[in-house]
């Protein structure tokens, strides 16, 4: 994968989005420029945009071992979400009106969220099953919020995208089939696309979210997978495309870039997978050991979190001031959901999981991408350690930060 990036700036947000690799780029041309028809129409210039769609849908088929006709494309991650959970949700209460109960997580995207409390404010009921401080979900409470008469949908994240956390689907959704048949299976895999090998057959989920520029790919491109025979009620009406559930003329250079973003990573993701554990092992190890008063975050074991993320905690500092100064130095990161940052709400993931304000007030997420070198990464630290150091010196905690209480090795504490 060949990826132009600006050099002189270091980019450490791409759980937020990624730069597009070149060969995507190439493969979208034409279709920015001589291949304009509309894929509906009868006739070549619609035949040539209909193929490129098919062969888009056998590529992102592949990356998620998924049969192409089980792939419906959707303008982005947050639209599929909305598309699964309400769609999913509407139907079953249409069939039977005593499904109008939804589980989902504490720590899920706004794309899951906000669906949600839409559905509460429609007369659902919704259960937000919580998460131990290394986010994971308490399979004992999924368990138990189950109800087999009125419970229509489950939808649990793979992966977190703040803090990296990956969930044992495969298990959530075993515990689900024990209780009932009739209840749909959702899970947003954004963040765990091309980060984890992902298998829907072995998942077991009916329907899972996607989306195409957290992999190299275009933005305003995503994907639903929608296992055959699970019914979802249309919520975007219009001239039948994808299946009637997401009407629109289709995003043909949106789509065509996904699906080459998914060939890429297939053919190479043992080796971006290795280059980033080993780049976000090098991060997390030099920012301990360099960096006073830094907490990493999240579980510890690197089996239960996607390699690309990882997460601090700066004591003393303010995130949003560690944000904008490193800007100023030409390093990109963020604290956590880039939509999130747009209202400057306080993280309802790290809530979750038990932090206290000023935990999540000192808090970064940097995440890797296969453009970050290892020169980068120790440039980055650098900065951060000098950034963070006047922060500090600037802090109405100055006097009162305790240095021994925040031992660096112990996360939790
Ligand atoms: N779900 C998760 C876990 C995400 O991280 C994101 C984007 O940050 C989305 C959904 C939304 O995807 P999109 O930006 O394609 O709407």
């Amino acid at each position: 994968m060949s990826i132009n990036t600006h050099r002189s700036k270091i980019y450490l947000d791409n759980a937020a989005s990624t730069p597009i690799a070149d060969e995507v780029v190439q493969e979208i041309i034409p279709y920015l420029t001589t291949h304009y028809g509309n894929p509906s129409s009868l006739h070549s210039f619609g035949y040539d945009c209909r193929k490129a769609i098919n062969l888009a849908r056998k590529q992102v088929a592949s990356l998620v071992g998924a049969k192409p006709s089980d792939i419906i494309f959707t303008g982005s991650g947050t639209e599929a979400d909305n598309i699964a959970i309400k769609g999913a949700a509407y139907y079953a209460r249409k069939k039977d009106p005593r499904k109008s109960h939804i589980i989902t997580s504490a720590i899920e995207h706004d794309a899951v969220m906000e669906s949600c409390l839409d559905l509460e404010r429609n007369g659902f009921e919704v259960s937000y099953l919580p998460v131990d401080h290394d986010g994971l979900v308490d399979a004992g409470k999924l368990e138990e919020s189950i109800s087999k008469e009125k419970t229509a949908v489950v939808s649990i994240m793979l992966a977190n995208n703040e803090i990296g956390t990956i969930q044992p689907i495969q298990r959530f959704v075993r515990i689900v089939r024990r209780r009932s048949d009739d209840i749909l299976f959702h899970t947003d895999a954004v963040q765990a696309l091309g980060k984890i090998g992902i298998n829907c057959s072995e998942l077991g989920v009916d329907l899972m979210t996607l989306s195409s520029h957290k992999i190299n790919g275009p933005k305003g491109a995503g994907g639903l997978y929608l296992r055959e025979g699970s019914k979802v009620y249309t919520i975007i009406s219009g001239g039948g495309q994808e299946k009637s559930l997401r009407s629109g003329t289709e995003n043909v250079h949106g789509i065509v870039g996904f699906g080459k973003a998914c060939e890429l990573i297939l053919q190479r993701s043992d080796k971006i997978k290795r280059d980033i554990s080993q780049l976000s092992d090098q991060l997390v190890k030099q920012i301990i050991t360099e960096i006073p008063m830094a907490r990493y975050n999240g579980p510890s074991d690197s089996n239960l979190r996607v390699p690309n993320i990882v997460h601090f905690t700066f004591f003393g500092v303010n995130g949003e001031d560690l944000l904008m100064k490193l800007d100023e130095h030409g390093v990109a990161a963020s604290t956590g959901s880039a939509c999130s940052v747009i209202r400057q709400k306080e993280s309802h993931v790290l809530r979750a999981m038990g932090f206290s304000l000023p935990e999540i007030s000192g808090s970064l997420r940097l995440s890797l991408g296969p453009q970050n070198t290892k020169e980068e990464i120790g440039h980055a630290v650098t900065i951060l350690r000098g950034v963070v150091e006047e922060l500090r010196e600037f802090s109405p905690l100055k006097y009162t930060l305790d240095r021994n209480r925040y031992n660096p090795n112990i996360h939790g504490g």
